[in-house]
């Protein structure tokens, strides 16, 4: 009995607006598979055609990949090897794709990844703001509540953030941001990367507001929006609250050590509230 060896999942980064951003590994692997799982074939065929790919396309996208999974991995089990792309960018990354690189590991599938365009990363690289951490949020909700809520929860981050925004929610999310993280949120709005009308502007979050707010141009395309982590400052600028929380600490304890415990709720060092709780206490 001869045992068939499985062919190779390529996942395949493709150019996320100008088509020469196409690594040449990229266009020899899509020309040698026997297959493309695309997010939409019509699409791919813009790419493909360029590059005079010839290779068969078919459909794999978020309403049909858990069933086309079974599928695809059968292809590869008879020992066909499969490259899979999405419309724009890296496979996976706010894409379909995850359900099948775990199918094809659990089916003991070789995953071999091509790496190239990614709209976070190359929006976090011309940025200008810290880039040695950062978190990618993706897509956050569509209505205001929720997006609230998220930002909320990131609000702390000390990370560079990192978001996708649809053009016609950019006004109301930048609005958000600013309720939340505050209008002197440093943050960077890049639009159309590669593209003709690439913009890339690095300013406060207020500032980013009056820009897209006065130029309908800039709620147009596609859309990265980089923020600047949480310095650990954001609170302090609010005395009332903290002046707040003292009366009531000392209410019930010793000065030292309701200076203490504001200091750690608000990101004080301990001394730098002790002589404010001794005013206060007066
Ligand atoms: N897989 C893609 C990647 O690697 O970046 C992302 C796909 S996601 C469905 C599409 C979103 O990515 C857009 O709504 C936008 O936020 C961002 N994006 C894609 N291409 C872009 C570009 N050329 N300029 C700015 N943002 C872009």
């Amino acid at each position: 009995m001869t045992l068939t060896q499985p062919g190779i999942l390529y996942v395949v980064a493709t150019p996320i607006g100008n088509l020469d951003d196409m690594s040449p590994r990229a266009v020899s692997i899509l020309k040698s598979v026997a297959l493309i799982a695309a997010e939409d074939t019509r699409h791919a065929q813009r790419l493909l055609q360029h590059y005079q790919i010839a290779t068969p396309a078919t459909a794999c996208h978020d309403h049909n990949e858990t069933h086309k999974v079974q599928q695809l991995i059968e292809h590869l089990q008879s020992g066909k090897s499969l490259a899979l792309i999405s419309d724009a960018g890296t496979p996976l990354i706010s894409d379909p794709g995850f359900r099948l690189v775990r199918a094809a590991q659990e089916a003991m599938i070789k995953v071999v990844p091509i790496p190239g365009a990614c709209a976070a990363i190359t929006a976090l690289s011309a940025s200008g703001l810290p880039s040695d951490r950062f978190r990618f949020e993706g897509f956050l909700a569509a209505k205001s509540t929720a997006r609230r809520q998220q930002l909320e929860s990131v609000r702390q981050e000390r990370a560079t953030l990192i978001f996708y925004e649809a053009p016609h929610r950019i006004l109301d999310c930048l609005g958000d941001m600013v309720a939340i993280f505050g209008p002197e949120r440093e943050a960077c709005l890049a639009r159309e990367l590669t593209k003709t009308f690439e913009t890339i502007r690095k300013a406060t979050l207020a500032e980013l507001l009056y820009f897209v707010n006065t130029d309908p141009n800039q709620q147009k395309g596609e859309i990265v929006l980089v923020v600047a982590g949480a310095t650990g400052d954001e609170d302090k600028g609010d005395h009332a609250k903290v002046d707040a929380v003292l009366l009531r600490l000392l209410e019930d304890l010793p000065v030292k050590k309701a200076a203490q415990l504001a200091a750690e709720l608000y990101g004080y060092k301990k001394n730098e509230l002790y002589q404010r709780a001794l005013d206060l206490k007066k």
